[in-house]
């Protein structure tokens, strides 16, 4: 794929920003063989309120990709549509071939609070969708031990909740996410909660993890350099009902380490998504 390295700053001319988003696109139809999650044309209408307008989007198998966008505007309503948590009120979700219509076992959902059972272990919290799923326990045990070492948690296997810190507890919730293994994973702001400090070293966990275990990632934020430097594409969405306004792929090399926020290339992506937001009025 074609690395894009944005090298002016903002606002972008209207012809560089067509360019940019026609690479984008080009990129995605190369895509389209491996895709593994697509919305099409998805609405959503609670009652009089249209929360999301006509969303289309692919998703390749394994990629990376972050949801941008006001508070309020539909990015936990999108998310859901794909956990099918919600159902659409038009177009459809397909994720893996299928429509999407209730809850399946192949997507795995985090959200901003990790909401684990105070009264059990963190390795009984990690294999609770096991028992959800009827799925035999010990079949899962070691996969359970692997997850939490990769987050760091393998001497908090016996812990109950209230013994870690916020930073931990969201860690759990992604290896209980992963437990089953699905294989894309939906993340609702996931590090909103955690201070500066813990966000990136979280954010540095799940790449680590995205990594060894190839999901394919749907992850909304409110930060633009969170988003710019987990991700392999960056959708901006307008104020609600939303609608995506800007699409951008994010040709940093791969592994990422912290130190890359310091460079001129990822605070170019940056700009771009700053300006494209300001745009939309999208904050
Ligand atoms: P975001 O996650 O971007 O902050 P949401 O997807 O949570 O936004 O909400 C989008 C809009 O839809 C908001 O105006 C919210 O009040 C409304 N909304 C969300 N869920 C429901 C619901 N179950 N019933 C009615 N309105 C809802
Ligand atoms: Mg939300």
């Amino acid at each position: 794929m074609t690395a894009l390295v944005l090298t002016d700053q903002s606002p972008l001319p209207e012809g560089q920003k067509a360019s940019l988003l026609g690479t984008s696109r080009a990129i995605r139809e190369e895509c389209i063989d491996a895709t593994t999650l697509q919305l099409t044309n998805v609405g959503k209408i609670f009652d009089q309120l249209e929360a999301i307008r006509s969303i289309s989007l692919a998703v390749a198998k394994g990629e990376f990709v972050s949801l941008l966008g006001p508070s309020g505007c539909g990015k936990s309503t999108l998310l859901l549509m794909v956990a099918g948590l919600i159902t659409p009120t038009s177009g459809n979700v397909i994720v893996g071939g299928s429509d999407v219509r209730t809850p399946r076992a192949d997507v795995g959902v985090v959200f901003q609070t990790p909401i684990l059972l105070p009264w059990r272990s963190v390795l009984d919290n990690v294999l609770l969708p096991i028992e959800f799923l009827n799925l035999p326990r010990k079949n899962f045990i070691e996969r359970a031990y692997a997850l939490l070492k990769m987050v760091r948690l393998e001497d908090f296997a016996g812990a109950l909740p209230r013994q870690l810190s916020g930073g931990m507890r969201q860690r759990v919730s992604i290896c209980r996410a992963l437990i089953n293994d699905p294989s894309t994973l939906l993340m609702d702001e996931p590090f909103s909660a955690l201070d500066a400090f813990t966000r990136d070293e979280m954010s540095v966990d799940l790449l680590r993890i995205w990594q060894t275990y190839q999901k394919t990632i749907i992850f909304v934020t409110h930060s633009i350099r969170e988003a710019v430097f987990l991700s392999d594409r960056v959708f901006v969405l307008g104020n609600r009902p939303a609608t995506i306004i800007d699409e951008m792929k994010i040709g940093l090399p791969r592994p990422r380490a912290l130190e890359m926020m310091e460079e001129n290339d990822f605070n170019q992506y940056v700009r771009h998504l700053r300006c494209s937001i300001e745009a939309g009025h999208a904050y």
